[in-house]
């Protein structure tokens, strides 16, 4: 597998003198397996010159995948600067953790409001498929892609890709759970053990390594490594090189010069395998299986099959519009978004739609006496109330009757 780093900083874009060696970008690799599977993971600033190097390859058809690990700016705003998903005849998936409310599709496309950006996330020419993960398993052809959550201050995915007979782990951003471990003391035990086995005997650990161990009194619950947390567990999981990243704004080249070199002396002191260096901006690194390692694939806990439900495309929307301009905006808006939007004209129409789609909202024009909306409003909610109470005195309280009331909840909250 070949990767290479187009974004190493982290929070911030960081261009400048003092940051020209190991790169002012924000997050971004590429990864390729000896095959061509392509997989970009992040897409921070860094994903603005990966574009323009794949665009300026010529390649029309391009065919790639994007793994976010989480939406702060740093890692998605290159999204709107990725030439090759404005490539009529491209083709691109684009995967992120599941959030609660909003689907990665929205959250990405927020930042590309007209508010913040001229061009909306609709408007790229290329085919883009969303989807949102949780943990588990999944193939993107030849890369076996294993996800794991992260502690951050926004829900972050850690992504482990196999292929080739070589393992990469990529984890930015992430604290261990124990404030003792970030000091660069303490055993590695409950979750963060979960996390290093996530990790366990990676030939290349990418990790955040925002702050060193006396920093990080300051930085508590900031949600990110210490260098010298990930030195060590580098070490417990057994992995063979390490790429510190996620850079702090605030270090320039010269300081991780020494921190690099720190560690290098204290490894060379207590005589360890393990290969740690910063991450540059533009370097490639080449990995392939050594013969004496063995298989680096995990332990089978982290086998299990993994959903992956497409954001938005099952979601419908009932519109009760009458005044044809604005239904035909309102449609066009929803339907942007892939969203199914149906039309009713009357109460009868509107319970036969209901019945089949089960709709996420209805939005209703109200404007007496010429539409009353309100009236269609309550009908609709005396139906949803008729029906759950059918369910109810039914008796079907197994998980089917439970999930079908919490449809119906749902019905009521969005009208
Ligand atoms: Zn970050
Ligand atoms: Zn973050």
């Amino acid at each position: 597998m070949r990767v290479q780093f187009w974004g190493t900083r982290g929070s911030i874009a960081k261009p400048g003198p003092s940051t020209a060696r190991y790169g002012g970008n924000t997050s971004c690799i590429e990864a390729r397996s000896a095959r061509g599977t392509l997989v970009v993971v992040d897409c921070g600033t860094g994903g603005h010159s990966l574009g323009q190097n794949l665009t300026s390859a010529g390649s029309k058809g391009l065919r790639g995948h994007i793994l976010i690990s989480h939406t702060h700016w740093d890692h998605i705003q290159g999204i709107p600067f990725f030439a090759p998903l404005f490539v009529p005849g491209s083709e691109w998936d684009i995967y992120g953790p599941k959030g609660l409310g909003q689907s990665m599709r929205e959250a990405l496309a927020g930042q590309m409001q007209y508010t913040y950006f001229p061009v909306t996330l609709d408007q790229c020419g290329a085919r883009i498929r969303y989807h949102d993960l949780v943990e588990g398993t999944f193939d993107i052809d030849d890369i076996k892609v294993s996800t794991h959550y992260l502690n951050h201050p926004a829900l972050t995915l850690g992504y482990r890709l196999e292929a080739d007979g070589v393992a990469v782990v990529y984890a930015c951003d992430h604290e261990p759970h124990s404030r003792m471990l970030a000091t660069g003391h303490g055993d590695i035990t409950g979750q963060d053990l979960r996390h290093a086995e996530f990790i366990n005997r990676a030939d290349l650990l990418i990790h955040d390594a925002q702050y060193t161990a006396e920093e990080y009194p300051a930085k508590v619950g900031w949600g990110h490594s210490t260098v010298e947390y990930v030195v060590n567990l580098g070490q417990f999981a057994q992995v063979k090189r390490v790429a510190l990243t996620h850079h702090d704004p605030l270090r320039d080249d010269d300081a991780i010069d020494r921190l690099v070199a720190n560690i290098r002396a204290k490894l060379r002191e207590n005589p360890s395998s393990l290969d740690v260096f910063a991450a540059v901006e533009g370097q490639i690194v080449e990995i392939a299986p050594s013969p004496a390692k063995g298989s680096a694939r995990r332990a089978g806990e982290f086998q299990a099959e993994m959903p992956i439900a497409p954001a938005l495309a099952e979601w419908c929307v009932l519109l009760g519009i009458a005044d044809t301009k604005m239904a035909a905006a309102v449609s066009k808006t929803i339907r942007a978004e892939g969203i199914h939007a149906k039309f009713f004209s009357n109460m009868d129409e509107a319970r036969t739609l209901i019945a089949k789609h089960r709709p996420s909202l209805v939005i209703l024009e109200h404007d007496p006496p010429r539409i009353d909306g309100m009236g269609t409003c309550r009908a609709i909610r005396q139906q949803e109330s008729d029906a759950t109470a059918r369910c109810h005195g039914r008796g079907t309280g197994g998980s089917d009757g439970g999930g079908r009331g919490g449809r119906h909840g749902l019905a009521h909250q969005a009208l």
